[in-house]
């Protein structure tokens, strides 16, 4: 949807729940043309921002939280509710709809409250992109585009044409790709595993409260031992430190680490070696007892010869 003086967009990538029918089974590239045109001039003004599901990345809600001048909980408690993303067993969140009319609760008359930060759901429709991840792996990915064409919506019938790449450039869908990368590949990363092997609540509960509270796991990062587990550079430390972009992107690199077992993060060498030495004594017990018992076995046997 677009604002009173901007064109808009609405999500596909993350609505999951759009009839199939609606999307064109045409493959787009970034030089493909398209016919649409969004603005208030529209007979469906804003009928997009009803009945919707909304995910939000992490740069999302920080984005829109900032926007409002809420912390995170307030944020997430007030104007979300939950929602696994994309079919895994990854927990996120989703706008939560308001009113008899299921409205969003950033949408007026007049328009997106919130349009210079609406998220990025909002900003790609109608273009969807598709981007495959074979297994996560990094070099295996397809991207490109489709239109998603739904009854109510008339930006169809407008006379404007672009291309697909001037219509993301004019929705500043490029920052918001770059920064929803590395947790996107997170969640298709889980997706291939599909669902043989669940997250630990521990795991969910980490990955829940990293991509939708900063505060929080920036107070992990800093009032934990964490520092003195990671080898995490001095510079790094200080961007983290203030800089919430800086710690979202950090954030991914650590789950992706602790998830899926993906490079990038360094456990202190003194840490091994205490983890060494840990198994190494665990190893010399299991030896002994095994040694112990088969002593006691022979004994045994010896008594039981004597009598
Ligand atoms: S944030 Fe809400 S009001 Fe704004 S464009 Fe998205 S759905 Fe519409
Ligand atoms: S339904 Fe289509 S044309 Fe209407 S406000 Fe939404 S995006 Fe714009």
């Amino acid at each position: 949807m677009s604002d009173s003086n901007d064109n808009g967009a609405k999500d596909f990538l993350q609505s999951t729940n759009k009839n199939p029918s609606s999307i064109m089974p045409e493959k787009l590239s970034l030089d493909s043309p398209i016919k649409f045109e969004c603005h208030p001039g529209v007979s469906c003004f804003t009928a997009c921002c009803h009945n919707v599901q909304i995910v939000l990345t992490p740069y999302d809600i920080m984005t829109l939280r900032k926007r409002l001048g809420m912390s995170a909980p307030e944020f997430i408690s007030q104007h979300t509710e939950p929602a696994y993303l994309e079919k895994t067993d990854m927990p996120g969140v989703q706008i939560k709809l308001t009113g008899e009319k299921n409205a969003c609760p950033f949408v007026t008359p007049k328009g997106c409250t919130v349009y210079s930060d609406r998220p990025t759901a909002c900003r790609y429709y109608p273009v969807g992109m598709a981007d495959f991840h074979e297994g996560g792996k990094e070099g295996a990915e397809e991207k490109f585009f489709f239109l998603v064409k739904e009854p109510h919506c008339k930006g169809f019938e407008e006379q404007k044409c672009w291309t697909v790449g001037e219509w993301r450039a004019d929705q500043g869908v490029d920052l918001r790709d770059e920064m929803n990368k590395e947790w996107l590949r997170l969640v298709m990363r889980r997706k291939s595993f599909s669902l043989q092997a669940t997250l630990s609540e521990a795991a969910q509960r980490m990955f829940f409260m990293a991509t939708t509270d900063l505060d929080h796991f920036r107070r992990f990062v800093f009032e934990s031992s964490f520092l003195k587990t990671y080898e995490v550079d001095s510079e790094t430390v200080e961007r983290i430190r203030h800089d919430d972009e800086e710690l979202m992107l950090f954030s991914f690199k650590y789950l992706a680490n602790t998830l899926f077992g993906a490079e990038g993060m360094t456990i202190r060498k003194d840490k091994v070696m205490e983890k060494v030495k840990v198994m190494k004594q665990e190893q010399e017990d299991n030896l002994r007892r095994i040694e112990e018992d088969y002593k006691k076995l022979k004994a045994e046997r010896e008594q039981q010869k004597q009598s």
